[in-house]
C-alpha cells in the first residue's frame, strides 16, 4: 500500500537517547478532515495541551478527505512544524469512514483514538479513554450523555436511527455511541483485515468482540464551520449500517409475500361466496387499480432493496482500493 508522502520518525527518534530506559507506549489519535480549515488550529492546540501533558508518546494522524479550503496545506504546514504530526492526503473526497480507515491503516500506537475534526467531540476525554484501556478494555467508545448545538432533525433522526441498527443488526452496537473511540491494537489489526468497501466502522468494532467499555461525555456544538454530513450522506451511511450487518430488508419482500398471498387466499373464496347470494361485492375498476398499483410498489420496492445489495455485491467484486493517497514529496532529503 502506499505510504504517506512524508516518512514519519519512529517513537524512539524524538526521545533524546537515553532519556528512559522502557519507551513509552505510542498513541495515535486520527481526524479526518473534510474543510475543516477554521477548526485545525484548535484541534492541533487541544490534542497538544492533552497529550502534552500525559505519559505517552503520540502522533495525530491528519487524514485530508479532499478539502478544497485550503485545509490540505495548513495540515502539511502542521506537519512540518510538529514532528507529532502525521499528514494523510486523499486524492479526493473519500467520505469520513473511509478516511478513518486509512488513519487506522496508518496508525502505529499500541493505542488508536478516533475523533471528528470539529471538536465535538472533546479531546480532554482522551485521557478517560486510556484510563479504562489501561484497565483491559480494548474498545473503549464514548457514549453521547448529551448533545449541544444540533438542530432537533439531526437529534431525532439519529436516535431513530441509532434504535432502528439496535433492532435489525446481528451485532449489538451500542446505542448513542459515534466513532469517537478508542481501539487497541489488537482490534485495529483485525479491523484491518476487514476491506469491505461500504464501511459503518461502529458496526464493525463492535462485531470484532474483545472487551468492550463506554464511557459517557457530553457532545459539544461544532466549533466552527457547518457539518459535513448533509441528509443524503446520512442516508448513505444508514443504508451502509444496515446492509451491511443485517438481511432483514430482504427478508422483508417474503413476509410481505406472505402475508398479501395468505389474504387473498382468505379473501377469494369471500368474494366468490358473496357473489354466488346475490351481493355486488368487489366490482369496479377502482379496487383492481388500486391492488394492481399497492402491489406493483411493493414489488418495486423489494427490487430497489435487492438492488442496494446487489450494488454492493458489484463493488466488492471489482475490488478496487478504498481510497487514493496523493504523494506530495517531503520539504528536503526525506524518504518517501
Ligand atoms: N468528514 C470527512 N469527510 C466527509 C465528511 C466529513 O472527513 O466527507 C469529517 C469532518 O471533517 C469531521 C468528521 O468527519 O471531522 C465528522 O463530520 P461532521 O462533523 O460534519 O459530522 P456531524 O458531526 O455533523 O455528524
Ligand atoms: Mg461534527
Amino acid at each position: 500500500m502506499a505510504r504517506t508522502a512524508r516518512a514519519p520518525k519512529t517513537a524512539s527518534a524524538r526521545r533524546p537517547a537515553g532519556a528512559r530506559a522502557r519507551p513509552r507506549e505510542l498513541v495515535s489519535i486520527i481526524a479526518p478532515i473534510f474543510n475543516e480549515i477554521d477548526n485545525l488550529p484548535e484541534l492541533n492546540r487541544r490534542v497538544q495541551a492533552v497529550m502534552g501533558s500525559g505519559s505517552y508518546d503520540w502522533e495525530l494522524l491528519l487524514v485530508d478527505d479532499g478539502s478544497t479550503d485550503g485545509s490540505t496545506e495548513a495540515i502539511l504546514a502542521l506537519a512540518r512544524s510538529d514532528e507529532h504530526i502525521r499528514p494523510i492526503v486523499f486524492a479526493r473526497n473519500f467520505g469520513h469512514q473511509i478516511a478513518v480507515t486509512a488513519g487506522l491503516d496508518h496508525a502505529r500506537g499500541a493505542a488508536i483514538v478516533i475523533i471528528d475534526a470539529d471538536l465535538q467531540d472533546p479531546p480532554e476525554l482522551i485521557p478517560d479513554l486510556l484510563a479504562k484501556w489501561r484497565e483491559g478494555f480494548e474498545v473503549v467508545y464514548a457514549v453521547r450523555a448529551e448533545r449541544e448545538g444540533e438542530t432537533w432533525f439531526k437529534r431525532l433522526t439519529a436516535s431513530i436511527f441509532y434504535r432502528l441498527i439496535y433492532r435489525i443488526t446481528d451485532v449489538k452496537i451500542p446505542l448513542d455511541v459515534g466513532d469517537f473511540r478508542l481501539l487497541d491494537r489488537q482490534v485495529v489489526e483485525t479491523l484491518n483485515r476487514m476491506r469491505e468497501r461500504h464501511r459503518f466502522l461502529r458496526g464493525m468494532s463492535a462485531w470484532v468482540g474483545f472487551r468492550q467499555v463506554g464511557v459517557p461525555y457530553r457532545r459539544a456544538a461544532r466549533a466552527a464551520g457547518v457539518t459535513k454530513y448533509p441528509f443524503r450522506k446520512m442516508l448513505r451511511l444508514a443504508i451502509n449500517a444496515v446492509t451491511g450487518f443485517s438481511y432483514f430488508p430482504l427478508q422483508l419482500a417474503t413476509y410481505f409475500g406472505f402475508v398479501s398471498a395468505g389474504l387473498s387466499g382468505l379473501a377469494i373464496p369471500v368474494v366468490v361466496i358473496m357473489r354466488l347470494i346475490g351481493h355486488q361485492a368487489f366490482f369496479g375498476q377502482a379496487t383492481t387499480l388500486i391492488a394492481v398499483l399497492f402491489l406493483g410498489g411493493v414489488q418495486l420496492i423489494s427490487l430497489g432493496i435487492l438492488g442496494e445489495y446487489v450494488g454492493r455485491l458489484y463493488d466488492e467484486a471489482k475490488g478496487r482500493p478504498l481510497y487514493v493517497l496523493r504523494q506530495i514529496p517531503p520539504p528536503t532529503g526525506g524518504r518517501s
